[in-house]
């Protein structure tokens, strides 16, 4: 029962925590009060955009890269289907945050791009109707992941090299003392010299120093039959992230299992999330708000409602990660506050935390350090 390292919490952190610490020999338990890939958390809903061009901060694309390595490596080991490129748009008033971000991170580094000015954009995606002011992004290598899939293919590479696993069991407490670090679920207790914890949007409850860094909030997203279904196919229609008068937007091509085009809104109806009751189911405020931006952006695919579903950002006060050693314990790694915008990261993240956990030495990347809220 005693361990190098325990991982709290087996979403898309922690699973790809996990797997790096197995993959570095690491004797390590991972635990989740779920099931492997389940819907209640952050990593669900079929797909998460991954692009390069990343108008957040150019600092992000060094990550990119080896992020999507990682993925490629993660999805031979798997055997199936982790990663579609679909090619990723970056739209909204030229002036903008979305397009001059993107633009700036290709410049930073040096990525292949195409500016697209707001002709262009509907020539050449037929789905999208854009103002005369606005201009886009365009980079080939953007498409999806399969965040249920990628979570799997993680916890089952970790367990081929080593980890244990425990699903369906809740961690109650988390306590440090000086001959090792104690964690108490709801079935046992284990011991452990180093903790790495990832439990998204549950992470101030175990960890109540991070209620003010890593804030739940309520995200809506809804799947369309586009009344004029040909223009969204992913052999046609990018992943995008759409500035605009309505707010920020994102969204997906319909997928090969017929799943329709997808939507949601940054921030949604901007509604905090009460860890102590049922999440609201989502209703007819939800399905207008994405409808609003379809029926402006996306007019063709403005058809009857699949489904929506619900789903938790975790956000930061600046919106960027936290990914850092506890200042109180140094054996206390946490990757938390992804603010809906992580997935694409996790294998990254899973080495950033085994870097954190087994190298004394290694220091936090300044951008997500606990420091900078200092
Ligand atoms: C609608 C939506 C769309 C998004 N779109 C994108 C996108 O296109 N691209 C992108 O890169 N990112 C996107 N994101 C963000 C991304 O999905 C998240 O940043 C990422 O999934 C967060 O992963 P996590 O490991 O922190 O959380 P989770 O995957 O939720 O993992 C936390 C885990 O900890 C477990 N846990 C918590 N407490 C306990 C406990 N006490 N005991 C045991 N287990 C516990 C939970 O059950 C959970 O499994 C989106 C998020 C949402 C909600």
């Amino acid at each position: 029962m005693h361990f190098d390292h325990i991982v709290v919490g087996i979403g898309g952190m922690g699973s790809a925590a996990l797997r790096a610490l197995a993959l570095r020999g690491q004797r390590v338990l991972g635990i989740e009060q779920f099931k492997i890939a389940h819907d209640q958390g952050s990593s669900h809903g079929h797909s998460r955009i991954i692009r390069l061009a990343y108008n957040e901060h150019p600092d992000y694309v060094p990550l990119l890269r080896r992020a999507f390595g990682l993925w490629a490596e993660i999805q031979d080991e798997y055997g199936e289907r982790l990663f579609v490129q679909t090619g990723g748009l970056d739209v909204g008033p030229a002036a903008g945050r979305v397009v001059q971000g993107a633009l700036a991170a290709c410049k930073t580094h040096a990525l292949d791009h195409e500016c697209l000015e707001a002709g262009d954009i509907g020539r050449r995606f037929a789905g999208i109707r854009v103002p005369s002011d606005y201009a886009a992004v365009f980079h080939q290598e953007a498409g999806y992941l399969d965040p249920e899939a990628c979570i799997t293919a993680m916890a089952q590479s970790a367990v081929r090299h080593g980890a244990t696993l425990k699903e369906g069991e809740e961690i109650l407490s988390l306590s440090m003392h000086d001959q090792g670090c104690e964690v108490v679920t709801n079935r046992d207790r284990y011991t452990s010299d180093g903790l790495v914890f990832t439990a998204g949007a549950w992470s101030s409850r175990l960890l109540p120093r991070l209620k003010a860094l890593a804030i739940p909030e309520r995200q809506v997203v809804g799947w369309f039959d586009p009344a004029e279904p040909s223009a969204f196919g992913a052999d046609r229609f990018p992943v995008f992230i759409l500035d605009s008068h309505l707010g920020e937007y994102y969204g997906f091509p319909i997928d090969a299992r017929g799943r329709g085009f997808k939507i949601g809104r940054y921030h949604h109806l901007e509604e905090q999330v009460d860890l102590s009751a049922p999440m609201l189911e989502p209703g007819g405020a939800d399905e207008a708000l994405l409808r609003q931006a379809i029926s402006a952006y996306f007019p063709d695919a403005n058809g009857p409602l699949q489904r929506m579903q619900t789903c938790m950002f975790t956000n930061s006060p600046d919106g960027h990660f936290i990914i850092d050693r506890d200042p109180g314990d140094q054996r206390l790694a946490f990757g938390a506050g992804f603010s809906g915008h992580g997935f694409k990261f996790a294998c990254v993240v899973g080495e950033l935390l085994s870097e954190l956990a087994c190298e004394p030495e290694k220091n936090p990347l300044p951008l997500f350090s606990l420091a900078r809220f200092e």
